[in-house]
């Protein structure tokens, strides 16, 4: 880094800031990281449909790549890279292959959320000159600080005399769920003795890091599609199938999925449409609806009987459902051994005054299906977080962070990854202690 590193990170982070591009439509970030990933200097970089097999993807859109496409275009990216990311195969990964040593995956997300950034000159991107300039798109969740820290832990690894592999995964569509399965299952993911996977803030203040999240939800999105007959509603309303009053019956139906007595589970309808006009018995309804648990059985079960509620409320109304899980993401937990290790790198970093060891996610992530694939392989994962001060809650128009935690992520990581490369193999704890994961996996019953 040729500027004092403090500018760079801030440069760098603001320039993702000023251009959040939504799943699988990250054209300009990905062109803007290979730019970068090039100018670092790097063994090999796998773009898209070379990073992943592209039908392991998730909640890919049917329509609306090509303005994307064609901004990008307009903002100078490669035009061969472009073509390489046709039908929105974005995202890359990027390794260092550096001699003997250990194999260690870094897992960053890089795609923003449909939301306006405001235009509140108290707001920091206002008043700096770097608020969003796509229009109802911003980066609320601290994605852009994500793609800084692995931009920025590929170049110094890159320029030490670390031994070992590193891959850092530039993963799309966290948002949505749908980038991490594709990734996990990529042959880049295969052998990888340590994953770290990092996310900032999350209510953790500037100078704290947790060294692992635990208990992260299953979680699966489901659409619902309800099709019924439609009819006059004065002249014969028993000519029709009601898709809009199955559409209400299945909402109601499903806030009464029983909980279960194995642990917690979620269930939520978040958006319903349906109809034409009042004097119309509707035909079609649509629903976007998402099934959380405590574990991936959990999950499984709400998702279950989601589904069975939907079918039976449009069976009862005459009406045909058609239900499609569009994502979802596996529970996973942080190892202790890379907690520890973790922990003990984070207390020796400037600027870090508090470290813990492990909390509890309470959302989810799809970095689970990468945490998942190594702990399988007999690796060992954790997901850290990096506090930062931020004034409003991730995906607020108001959402920004503290730049000073820009290094203090890169500190950690850096200093996790030569750590690991001086104790590799980190010693497993016995593989006879149940972990909370190991009855993640379990079936539960209905
Ligand atoms: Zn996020």
């Amino acid at each position: 880094m040729t500027e004092p590193i403090q500018d760079r990170l801030v440069s760098l982070r603001r320039s993702f800031h000023r251009h959040p591009e939504p799943a699988w439509r990250e054209f300009t970030t990905t062109a803007r990281l290979v730019e970068e990933i090039r100018g670092i200097g790097v063994d090999e970089l796998a773009v898209g449909p070379d990073a992943y097999d592209p039908a392991d993807r998730m909640a890919v859109p049917d329509a609306d790549l090509e303005p994307w496409i064609e901004r990008a275009r307009e903002r100078g990216a490669d035009e061969s890279l472009l073509e390489r990311m046709t039908g929105g195969n974005t995202g890359a990964v990027a390794i260092l292959e550096r001699g003997d040593g250990p194999s260690i995956g870094l897992r960053v997300d890089i795609d923003g959320l449909f939301i306006e950034e405001s235009t509140d000159p108290d707001h920091d991107p206002v008043d700096e000159g770097f608020r969003s300039e796509i229009d109802g798109t911003m980066h609320a969740c601290g994605h852009d600080v994500h793609m800084t820290w692995g931009l920025a832990v590929l170049e110094s690894i890159a320029e030490s005399d670390f031994a070992g592999r590193l891959v850092v995964f530039f993963q799309p569509a966290e948002e949505t769920g749908g980038g991490g399965c594709p990734m996990a299952r990529s042959d880049f993911a295969s052998g990888l003795d340590y994953l770290l996977a990092v996310h900032v803030g999350l209510d953790h203040p500037t100078g704290e890091v947790i060294a692992g999240i635990e208990k992260p939800l299953a979680m699966c999105h489901v659409d619902v599609t309800i099709e019924g007959t439609s009819a006059h509603a004065g002249k014969a309303p028993n000519e029709g199938a009601n898709a809009m009053h199955a559409m209400g019956s299945g909402i109601v139906n499903a806030y009464g999925i029983p909980r279960h007595s194995d642990g917690m589970t979620r269930v939520n309808v978040g958006r319903a449409e349906a109809g034409t006009a009042s004097n119309v018995i509707a035909e079609r309804a649509h629903m976007e609806c998402e099934a959380r648990g405590e574990t991936t059985a959990l999950m499984e079960y709400t998702k279950r009987r989601l589904e069975r509620t939907m079918r039976s409320a449009a069976k009862m109304h005459g009406c045909r459902a058609d239900v499609e899980v569009v994502s979802e993401s596996p529970r996973a937990d942080s190892d202790p051994e890379l907690q520890a290790l973790v922990s003990e790198v984070a207390g020796g970093v400037a600027g870090v005054d508090r470290v813990v060891p492990a909390a509890d996610f309470g959302a989810s992530e799809d970095a689970t299906f990468l945490m998942e694939r190594v702990q399988e392989d007999g690796g060992l994962a954790t997901y850290m977080i990096v506090g930062t001060d931020h004034p409003t809650s991730h995906h607020t128009p108001t959402f920004d962070v503290d730049e000073r935690s820009l290094q203090h992520g890169v500190d950690v990581l850096v200093g996790t990854i030569r750590e690991l490369e001086a104790r590799h193999p980190v010693p497993q704890a016995d593989a006879g202690d149940a972990t909370p994961a190991d009855d993640a996996s379990a079936e539960v019953g209905e």
